[in-house]
């Protein structure tokens, strides 16, 4: 099968590698000169990508730019074959999502909506979780790449609920890390170690996939991106935009948004949304970190 990979950036690279490794003829492209993918074809345009590919897979940084991927000069769109699915993996507007999705089935190719969950460690050992939305067949026809690039899929309903649920999905992320940001800060001024506080935070209640993930980097302070606080400022401000449509009230997301947003203008944006951790220890005049840190 012929796939088209647009976007080599922190999850994109280790999916192409996947999708080639298990056997795909794959054609990447990437907006600015990067290093070539073993075994891909590296097309100068999306439209020359995705010409002849039966799967077009995008995973750029959000809605803009999968317009002008999609629909932009040389864009992916011109060249697209007719039967073809197009499967996006950016998180970006379920509303957006809609109008992308209209616009391919009037040339006669499919979309599907497949936002992923797993940061850049479960894209490059292949465990991502994909959140789908679209039509069942052309999911059916995705179905063997979904399981080369990940371990599980959900399919949430029609075109856009995908991204509606991994939008769903980030809220709670963001808000679990702040509980936890915020907490680790009042112990390290109240003089409970991190090295204490994690055993009991994972033996109890508390405990969760999120911490899980994240306390080791914030232990050794890594604040290296897996997933860029740019990138989650991008979801929160999705998902208030798509909270106010539909009358939703989120009170505590708008405070953390307001956290990565002085956390981006402090220059913190490409480094890890972990790094809005160190904001919070600015405020109270206190650094947190494990044995680990050197
Ligand atoms: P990233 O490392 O910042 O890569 C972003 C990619 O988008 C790069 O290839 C970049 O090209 C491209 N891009 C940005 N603007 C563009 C434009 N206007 N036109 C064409 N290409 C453009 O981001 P990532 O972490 O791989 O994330 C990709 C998507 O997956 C995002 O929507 C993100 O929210 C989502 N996601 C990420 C994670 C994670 O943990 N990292 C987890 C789940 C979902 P250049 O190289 O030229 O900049």
């Amino acid at each position: 099968m012929k796939v088209a990979f647009l976007g080599l950036g922190i999850m994109g690279r280790s999916m192409a590698t996947g999708l080639v490794k298990a056997g795909y003829e794959v054609t990447v492209w990437n907006r600015s000169p990067t290093k070539p993918v073993e075994g891909t074809h590296a097309a100068s345009t999306p439209e020359d990508a995705a010409r002849g590919a039966e799967v077009v897979w995008l995973c750029v940084s959000d809605t803009a730019a999968v317009e002008q991927v999609m629909f932009g000069l040389r864009g992916a769109f011109n060249s697209l074959t007719e039967g073809a699915v197009v499967a996006d993996s950016s998180t970006i507007s379920p509303a957006a999502t809609l109008k992308f999705a209209e616009r391919v089935r009037e040339r006669g190719a499919d979309w599907v909506d497949a936002p992923m969950t797993g940061s850049k460690v479960a894209a490059e050992n292949a465990t991502l979780i994909f959140i789908l939305g679209g039509n069942a067949d052309s999911i059916e026809k995705i179905q063997p790449l979904l399981g080369v690039m990940g371990k599980q899929s959900f399919h949430m309903g029609e075109t856009g609920k995908g991204q509606a649920a991994k939008l769903v999905m980030n809220l709670q992320i963001a808000m679990i890390y702040e509980g936890f940001a915020e907490a680790i800060t009042l112990g390290a001024k109240l003089g409970v170690s991190l090295d204490s506080l994690l055993p009991l935070i994972q033996a109890s209640m508390v405990r969760s996939g999120v911490i899980e993930y994240k306390a080791p980097f914030v232990s050794k302070r890594d604040f290296a991106p897996n997933f860029p606080l740019r990138l989650m400022l991008k979801d929160l401000r999705l998902i208030l935009e798509a909270a106010k449509e539909s009358r939703v009230k989120l009170p505590a997301l708008r405070t953390v948004e307001e956290i990565y947003d002085l956390a981006n203008e402090e220059g913190h944006g490409d480094l890890d949304y972990a790094a809005t951790l160190m904001l919070l220890e600015k405020w109270a005049g206190v650094e947190v970190k494990g044995a680990s840190a050197s």
